[in-house]
């Protein structure tokens, strides 16, 4: 059967599930290797950076740790004689925003809340007994004024001195003369001999005055205020003055600001409240020399390590100052938070929490990323490295399993194909051998009846004969175009002339009396390079084809014309035509639409994949316009030259 020919593709499927196997076995492990790379490799970029970071963290908590060796060195070397002395140096040079200064013993120095200055009692002498009669008793204020003065001219103490002025002035003061109190006030406040009497309490005695005689002028921009404003404020910011006890010094400087505010002139002022305030919460020192909180809301204390002063911050400007020197220190990818000890954080990253510092028991410090995870970058650049390598194999093995498949399934095709055509070849000889037998072995029996008898025995002997002859060149051909070796004989040739070969080839069929053939054949046809008898062969199986598929009342056309650098050839026939998806098809090897049909008219699916290996090896092109039930036509283009040299 021809049919046998045609390529079976059952056989294939094995094959493609084998190549899918190839090609899907690796994948799968190749993808699984990659899954577990990637799983390995970011618990190893993890544990590399977890351990870089906390290194990192070590040295900010190195840091931290030098930032309060530093403050405690700064606290107990600050300058000054005297305990006021070294509060301020504390507070000037900024090391902490209040201080409690502590002697050996423990004992508080500063703030404290007397000084050390020699109290004058003067309430028990006859003379003061007499002038305060005349100020209180008597309310003689002009006369207690007077009495005042004169102790004040008598005495050579100049604690007693003073007292008597600031005595008189407050007599003057409520006999109305205002002037006059104003001046003596003024008068003692500025003369350097009284700078250091005490009051009665034992407090400084000027600074007060100054206080009284600035609340008398009252006027701001008055000339005298100012001065004596300044002169005020220079001996409270004066903390080599010892005589001045911590609490006259926070009354007059509260005093003092509020008398004159909008300008800010006494820097400790702050400090001075602060730690006073501290002392009344909290009298005891607290043991430990490590960061606590106090009793004051949002204040942290810490006993510097010779336990000489306690060091008060607020909480705001700490954590501000403990930030800026964490963001100085720490990497520009990464943000380091300090954890307050009651704080908890949630775990963003796996670098663990880190103590932040000694002196700071409970804190800890924290770290985040700025930008993307940088675990997750680096195991997502790798895991691409992986997935690029992964797919580079994956592509390369399928394409192996492509190459060695189309291979193999050439080999099988061509094997197959060989066996088929052993087959083919021989039940096809055998039947018009077979035929050809009998015929002759009648004639040589001599079973025929008269000449016509044996003329038409001979004829159906040739008939039979040129059948064989017409598939063993078939069969040739294919053969030949099969192992590609057709090699044509190039030369100069009539286009005329191919046809005029043709049609006498086919003169026997074409003349038949079922048959009507109109040839439209350009007598001008131009010379093309080419394969004579190959070129023939081409016309042939058309012409032939249009007579096999063609009824009863055949009307076949052959036309060839001269168009746009080509000859054009043209087989047109009224048969049974073919279907669009037919005439993709009919140019296949073996390929027949109707194999009872081909077979009946000794076809073998060959004729039409030989023309197009023809044409195509002059340069040529063919093609197929057709309807089903109306007829075909073949239209051969072959170009003026051409090389000849062809590939399969
Ligand atoms: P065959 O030897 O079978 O004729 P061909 O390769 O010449 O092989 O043709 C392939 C098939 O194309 C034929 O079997 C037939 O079905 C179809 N065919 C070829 N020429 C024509 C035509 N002129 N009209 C209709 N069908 C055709």
């Amino acid at each position: 059967m021809i049919g046998r020919f045609q390529l079976k593709h059952d056989g294939r499927s094995p094959l493609l599930l084998v190549l899918l196997l190839v090609a899907l076995v690796p994948a799968v492990c190749v993808l699984w290797l990659i899954t577990v790379a990637t799983r390995n490799e970011r618990l190893a970029v993890e544990r590399k950076l977890t351990s870089a970071y906390v290194t990192h963290l070590g040295s900010v908590q190195r840091e931290l740790t030098s930032f309060w060796r530093d403050q405690h060195a700064s606290a107990a070397s600050a300058a000054g004689g005297s305990a006021s002395a070294r509060f301020a140096g504390i507070i000037h040079s900024n090391v902490a925003d209040g201080a409690i200064i502590y002697a050996a013993s423990g004992e508080v120095l500063y703030p404290a809340a007397t000084a050390t200055n020699s109290i004058v009692q003067v309430a028990e002498d006859p003379i003061w007994t007499t002038a305060r009669e005349l100020e209180f008793r008597l309310a003689n204020h002009v006369g207690a004024a007077e009495a005042y003065e004169r102790i004040a001219q008598d005495s050579s103490d100049i604690h007693v001195q003073a007292q008597a002025i600031q005595a008189q002035a407050g007599c003057l003061l409520k006999a109305g003369n205002r002037s006059e109190a104003i001046r003596i006030l003024d008068r003692l406040a500025t003369n350097s001999m009284w700078r250091h009497a005490t009051s009665e309490h034992g407090t400084l005695l000027i600074p007060n005055v100054q206080l009284l005689l600035l609340k008398l002028i009252g006027d701001l921009e008055n000339e005298r205020f100012r001065d004596v404003l300044d002169r005020a404020a220079a001996r409270l910011n004066d903390y080599g003055d010892a005589g001045l006890s911590s609490s006259q010094r926070r009354f007059l400087m509260e005093e003092l600001q509020r008398l004159a505010p909008g300008k800010s002139f006494f820097p400790t002022l702050a400090a001075e409240q602060l730690a006073e305030d501290y002392l009344e919460a909290n009298p005891s020192p607290p043991v430990q020399g490590t960061l606590q909180t106090t009793p004051l809301p949002g204040v942290y204390q810490i006993m510097i390590p010779d336990r000489s002063a306690i060091l008060l911050f607020r909480e705001e400007r700490l954590l501000s100052e403990l930030k800026r020197l964490i963001d100085r220190v720490a990497l520009p990818d990464i943000v380091i938070q300090l954890v307050h000890p009651n704080d908890s954080l949630p775990r963003t990253t796996t670098v663990p929490l880190h103590d932040a510092a000694d002196w700071m028991p409970g804190w800890r410090l924290a770290l985040t990323f700025r930008g993307p995870d940088p675990f997750e970058a680096a195991s997502t650049q790798q895991t691409r490295i992986y997935f690029g390598i992964g797919s580079i194999v994956i592509v390369a093995t399928a394409l192996l399993a492509l190459i060695a498949g189309r291979f193999v399934s050439a080999q099988m095709r061509l094997t197959r194909m060989k066996d088929d055509l052993v087959s083919t070849v021989s039940h096809e000889l055998k039947t018009p051998l077979a035929s050809m037998r009998m015929l002759v072995d009648t004639l040589l029996a001599g079973r025929y009846h008269g000449p016509d008898h044996l003329d038409r025995y001979l004829k159906l002997i040739a008939k039979e004969n040129h059948r064989l002859s017409h598939l063993i060149e078939n069969f040739l051909s294919f053969s030949r175009l099969a192992r590609n070796k057709q090699q044509f004989l190039m030369q100069d040739v009539k286009a005329g002339a191919i046809v005029q070969d043709a049609l006498e080839a086919m003169q026997d069929r074409l003349t038949a009396p079922n048959c009507q053939l109109t040839v439209d054949v350009d007598p001008d046809l131009p010379v093309i390079r080419g394969d004579r008898q190959a070129l023939a062969s081409v016309v042939i199986n058309l012409l032939d084809n249009a007579y096999k598929y063609t009824g009863s009342n055949k009307q076949i056309r052959l036309r060839a014309c001269h168009k746009n650098a080509t000859v054009q050839i043209e087989v047109a026939d009224n048969g049974i035509g073919l279907s669009s998806r037919e005439t993709e098809r009919i140019f296949d090897r073996f390929y027949q639409v109707d194999q009872s049909l081909a077979r009946e008219q000794s076809g073998c699916g060959l004729g039409l994949s030989i023309v197009r290996f023809i044409v195509e090896g002059h340069n040529g092109s063919i093609s197929v316009n057709s309807q089903p039930g109306t007829g075909s036509t073949f239209t051969v283009r072959l170009p003026l030259t051409n090389n000849g040299q062809i590939e399969l």
